[in-house]
């Protein structure tokens, strides 16, 4: 053919129409790979869906000798090993689910230069015997997946990754690509320097992903609302729920079966058979639903998920990036529909006083769910929020597919609202010494005479029902948002409302506090469907 004669293709092109049967490199993919080829080492951010793995397997492909992939994805590694073989590539991997023999065959065709592509488990990098069994190898590149776990500020540490910066010191020539899908400035500065990588080229693609739409709805009765969200917009559709507890998981999967949508659970207390089926259906079968704790989903590559749902709140944007990012790769319209409502914030704001780990490993946390807490409450784009949240320039200040630019949310002076509740809160704690949760507080606030505000005499306070202008879902609005903006707080067990360092600066009038009205019900769907 002349004219493809006169084209010199390079090797990784080669590599791509060859192997992978694709016509063209996407956005950065190219650059990265002859980079790498080169021998270069790259630290590569690239959103869920965006084609990372490409950016490891052609030049491992490529160069002479082995790449090896270090992965903490054990579970996945089986399929991704499957799936390269049947493209005719030699792959395989080196971790604790094989026996004794499986690993011996493995380590075999490694030595005698057989395989393309290894995968290794972390935690094999700190035995002396896997290091030495790599050294009498040839190693094409390190690829380095996940390379946010290496990361202790981020939200999935893994300490295994710390011994990952041996690579470098001990294999200085073989180049090393470091990718990941979640990384503000902070996680990008850690990765680089835990795996010591000062000299790595940076790519950083962009964040956003136009065609998933973005919305959070005011929670009410979950499970309800997710049935009218699934029937109205999703119908036969497959997706993910995500849930906090494994109990919850159950109920959802449950609840949406009896009414007539398919659905299954995953979570880590069902045994390994269960989940590996589930998983499979999922990925196989057309519009099934999966009701999961988040412990299902990483790595997981189906194309034509149509929406992703949290029926709680995620710890933090990281999280909630990497999940929703789940839909939609295939570029199609997704939806990522999150309920969310005080008892989320109670209930964070508890596991983290009561959480392991020390006070700066509290801090952390805490300042995480700040940052989703302020996803959750802005009246802005929720897109332009979160592209600026991993320090990345949002394309327009409203992006049109979020609910927050399909219906913007008003917002009111809730000064005097929020001192009614503090006051409730201080005169209980000055004039009583007691603590109470939210909805004493609410009742109180609404002079109501319920059997416990007349057992503690709570008709008695001066801020009894003086705050009879709103109703009580308004009130439990002005309480979320009160905690989000850390301007009250719970504590203990029982949740119980107390002051913080600024309740100061609103109770003297010093600041103003502008709160998001409550919509009356949750934004119109249909609003975002017809044009
Ligand atoms: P990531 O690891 O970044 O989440 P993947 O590597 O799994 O993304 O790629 C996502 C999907 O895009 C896969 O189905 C992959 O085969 C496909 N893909 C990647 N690069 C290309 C390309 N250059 N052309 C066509 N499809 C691609
Ligand atoms: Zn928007």
């Amino acid at each position: 053919d002349p004219v493809a004669g006169s084209v010199t293709q390079s090797d990784a092109l080669r590599t791509l129409h060859r192997v992978f049967g694709y016509d063209a490199f996407r956005g950065e993919q190219e650059g990265i790979i002859e980079h790498v080829v080169g021998g270069g080492d790259a630290v590569v951010l690239m959103p869920t869906g965006g084609g990372k793995s490409l950016c490891y397997q052609i030049p491992a492909l490529v160069r002479p000798g082995t790449g090896v992939v270090v992965s903490p994805l054990i579970a996945l590694m089986q399929d991704q090993v499957d799936a390269l073989r049947a493209l005719g590539v030699r792959a395989g991997f080196i971790n604790s689910t094989q026996d004794f023999d499986e690993r011996r065959v493995m380590e075999a065709e490694f030595l005698a230069g057989e395989l393309d592509v290894l995968y290794l488990a972390p935690e094999r990098l700190r035995l002396d015997a896997t290091l030495d069994l790599l050294s009498r190898g040839r190693i094409s590149v390190f690829a380095i997946d996940e390379a946010h776990c290496v990361a202790q500020w981020g939200h999935d540490f893994r300490p295994d990754y710390l011994a990952l910066s041996v690579l470098g010191q001990r294999w200085p020539d073989v180049p090393r690509i470091a990718l990941t899908a979640t990384a503000t400035h902070a996680t990008h500065r850690e990765i680089t320097e835990r795996l010591g990588m000062p000299d790595a080229k940076h790519f950083v693609a962009s964040f956003d992903r136009p065609n998933i739409q973005y919305r959070i709805v005011p929670k009410a009765e979950p499970k309800k609302q997710l049935l009218s969200f699934l029937k109205e917009e999703h119908a036969g559709d497959a997706g993910i729920v995500y849930c906090l507890s494994r109990n919850s998981v159950k109920k959802t999967a449950e609840f949406l079966c009896k009414n007539g949508i398919e659905a299954v659970p995953y979570h880590a207390g069902l045994d390994g058979g269960t989940r590996a089926r589930h998983q499979s259906r999922f990925l196989r079968e057309e519009g099934l639903v999966v009701c999961a704790t988040i412990a299902f989903g990483m790595g997981i590559d189906k194309p034509d998920v149509r929406f992703v749902a949290h029926l709680d709140l995620p710890k933090s944007v990281e999280g909630y990036y990497q999940e929703t990012g789940r839909a939609g790769r295939d570029g199609a319209p997704s939806t990522a529909w999150m309920a969310y409502g005080l008892q989320d914030v109670v209930q964070q704001r508890k596991l983290i006083q009561g959480g392991e780990g020390d006070e700066a490993f509290r801090r952390r946390a805490a300042s995480h769910l700040d940052s989703m807490l302020a996803l959750c409450e802005t009246a802005e784009c929720r897109r332009a929020q979160l592209l600026t949240y991993f320090g990345q320039e949002a394309g327009a200040r409203s992006c049109g597919n979020c609910d927050t630019c399909l219906t913007p949310p008003e917002t009111w002076d809730g000064t005097v609202a929020a001192q009614k509740v503090l006051s409730a809160v201080v005169r209980l704690q000055r004039e009583r010494g007691q603590k109470f949760g939210t909805g004493q507080i609410i009742d109180i606030l609404l002079g109501k005479r319920t059997a416990k505000v007349i057992q503690f005499d709570h008709d008695q306070l001066s801020v009894f029902g003086i705050g009879e202008e709103l109703a009580e879902a308004e009130w439990r609005g002005v309480v979320r948002q009160l905690l989000a903006q850390g301007l009250l707080a719970v504590e203990g067990e029982y949740g119980t409302l107390v002051l913080t360092e600024t309740s100061g600066s609103v109770l003297g009038r010093e600041r103003e506090v502008r709160l998001r009205k409550e919509p009356k019900r949750a934004p119109a769907a249909r609003a975002s469907k017809g044009e």
